[in-house]
C-alpha cells in the first residue's frame, strides 16, 4: 500500500506519530514483562553480589569484570537484534535478466509540484531523470505508474512520463468514483477507460477504496460493493480494450485483526493506526475477497492482476485456488516479499506451479521513508533481486534497521533461469501485449 492508495475516496490518513494509547500500551506491555524478568533475575542478582563479596578477598587480578546491566525496559521499538548467523550472501546489485515493474507510483512526484509551478517541476523531472539512470544499472527496463487518475490528470501523467521517457514509464487509468450517483455513470465509466487507453493508458488500476471507502454518496451512505452491478460495464470494456485491470482488494489478514500482543504487524499498526481496519464499519476481508473474485469470474474474458499476489499472501493454498478457478486471474509480488520469503519452500512451489501468471511488482513509491519496504530506491529492488536469484538465508525484506512489517527476516526462493524471465519481464509483457517480452 501506498500513500497513493491511501489517499482514494475517504481513504484514512497517514500518520507517522504512535497514538498515545498505542504507545502506552506497548510500553505498558513490554515494561510488566522486563519487571517480571528483574523480579527473578533481582534474586540472582543479590545472591552473585553475596558471591562477589566472598571474592572481594581474592586479589584485584581475579575478579572477574562485572558486566554491564542490560538496558532496563528496552522498548520493543529500541530492540535492532544483529544475526549472529554466518551465511552465504550473495549480494544482487542488478537483475539478471530485464525487469519490468508491474506496480509502481512514480507519479507520486509530481501533484504538489504541479501546483506549485514549473520551477518545482523541473526537480521532479530532475529526480526521475535520476531514477531513469539507476533503472540502466539495476536492469529495470520499464515499469508501470499505476495511479495514473483520468481525465486531465491521466494526460498529465501521460505527458510528463510516457510521452517524456519513452519506453520507461507507463501508465494506468483509474475509475471517477465521484461521478458514481450519476445515473449514467456505468455506461460513462466504460466510455472513460476508452478514452483513457486511447490517450495511452495501458491498463486499469482499482484501488482499495471499493469495498473499504467508496459509499453511495462518495464519502457517506451504505458502502458500495466490489462487484456492485454499476461497475460491469467497465470490466467489459476493460476486457475488450485488452486492458488489464490491477485491482487491490483489502489489506493483509493483520490488519482485519485486532491489534493486540498476538497481532503479528502490532509495531507497523502502531505507526499507521490508520491502516486497521478491525472493529470498525468495514466489511470483512473474506467477504471483499468473495466479491472480488464474483467480479473475476463474471468477467472471464477480462484479465485481472490481483495486486500483492492477490492480496492473500499468507495463504498461498487459498490463492492457488484462485489461480485453478480463475484462468483470467494473475498475480504480482509488490510489498509481500516479507510474506513471500518467510515461506522458501511454500513460495518456490507457487512459483513453479504458477510461472506463467506471476509477475514482478514493488509498489515502489518515490521517497516513502516511512514505509522503507516499498520505499523508490536501489536498495529495496535489489532485494528482490536477492530473493528471487540466491537461495540465501535470513536476511531483511526491507532496507531498514528495523523490519517494517513484522519481525522476521526472509529467505531465497532461487528461481531457475527459465522462470526467473518470465517472472521479471516476459508475463508481464505478453499481458500488456508487448509480445513475449
Ligand atoms: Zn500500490
Amino acid at each position: 500500500m501506498s500513500a497513493q492508495e491511501q489517499a482514494g475516496v475517504g481513504a484514512g490518513r497517514r500518520t507517522e506519530s504512535y497514538p498515545t494509547c498505542v504507545r502506552h500500551d506497548m510500553h505498558a506491555c513490554y515494561t510488566s514483562a522486563i519487571m517480571h524478568n528483574h523480579k527473578t533475575s533481582r534474586r540472582a542478582f543479590l545472591g552473585g553480589t553475596a558471591g562477589t563479596a566472598a571474592f572481594a578477598i581474592q586479589p584485584a587480578s581475579a575478579q572477574k569484570p562485572v558486566p554491564a546491566p542490560a538496558k532496563p525496559g528496552l522498548a520493543l521499538e529500541d530492540f535492532e537484534p544483529k544475526s549472529m548467523l554466518v551465511a552465504p550472501h550473495h549480494p544482487t546489485p542488478q537483475a539478471k535478466y530485464p525487469v519490468i515493474d508491474v506496480h509502481t507510483h512514480v507519479s507520486s512526484v509530481f501533484p504538489k509540484r504541479r501546483a506549485a509551478g514549473s520551477p518545482e517541476m523541473a526537480k521532479a523531472f530532475g529526480q526521475i531523470d535520476a531514477i531513469t539512470g539507476w533503472m540502466d544499472t539495476l536492469n529495470i527496463r520499464t515499469t508501470l505508474n499505476l495511479t495514473g487518475g483520468y481525465g486531465d490528470l491521466l494526460n498529465q501523467n501521460i505527458s510528463d512520463l510516457q510521452d517524456r521517457y519513452k519506453g520507461r514509464f507507463f501508465n494506468c487509468v483509474e475509475p471517477a468514483y465521484d461521478r458514481i450517483r450519476e445515473p449514467n455513470f456505468p455506461q460513462w465509466q466504460a466510455d472513460e477507460i476508452a478514452r483513457g487507453k486511447q490517450a495511452g493508458a495501458v491498463g486499469v488500476k482499482v484501488l482499495k477504496t471499493l469495498g473499504l471507502y467508496l459509499r453511495e454518496n462518495v464519502g457517506t451512505g451504505a458502502l458500495v460493493k466490489i462487484d456492485d452491478a454499476r461497475f460491469d460495464p467497465m470490466w467489459d470494456a476493460a476486457g475488450q480494450l485488452n486492458l488489464p485491470v490491477f485491482i487491490h482488494t483489502s489489506d493483509p489478514d493483520a490488519f482485519f485483526t485486532a491489534v493486540d500482543r498476538f497481532n503479528e504487524r502490532w509495531e507497523e499498526l502502531g505507526h499507521h493506526p490508520d491502516w486497521s481496519f478491525y472493529g470498525k464499519d468495514f466489511p470483512p476481508k473474506a467477504e471483499l475477497l468473495a466479491a472480488r473474485n464474483r467480479v473475476i469470474a463474471r468477467h472471464p474474458k477480462t484479465k485481472f492482476v490481483g495486486l500483492h499476489v492477490a492480496n492473500h499472501p499468507e495463504n498461498l493454498d487459498e490463492v492457488s485456488t484462485w489461480l485453478d478457478d480463475f484462468p483470467n486471474l494473475h498475480v504480482e509480488t509488490a510489498a509481500r516479499l516479507g510474506e513471500l520469503g518467510r515461506q522458501p519452500r511454500r513460495a518456490r512451489a507457487f512459483f513453479e506451479k504458477y510461472q506463467d501468471r506471476i509477475m514482478f511488482g514493488t509498489d515502489a513509491t518515490p521517497s516513502e521513508a516511512g514505509t522503507p519496504q516499498q520505499d523508490l530506491k536501489p536498495a529495496m529492488f535489489q532485494i528482490y533481486f536477492r530473493w528471487l536469484e540466491t537461495l540465501d538465508e535470513y536476511f531483511d525484506y526491507a532496507p531498514s534497521s528495523r523490519p517494517p512489517q513484522g519481525r522476521w527476516r526472509i529467505y531465497g526462493i532461487g528461481l531457475p533461469d527459465s522462470i526467473l524471465k518470465k517472472v521479471y519481464s516476459g508475463n508481464a509483457a505478453r499481458l500488456l501485449g508487448w509480445g513475449e517480452g
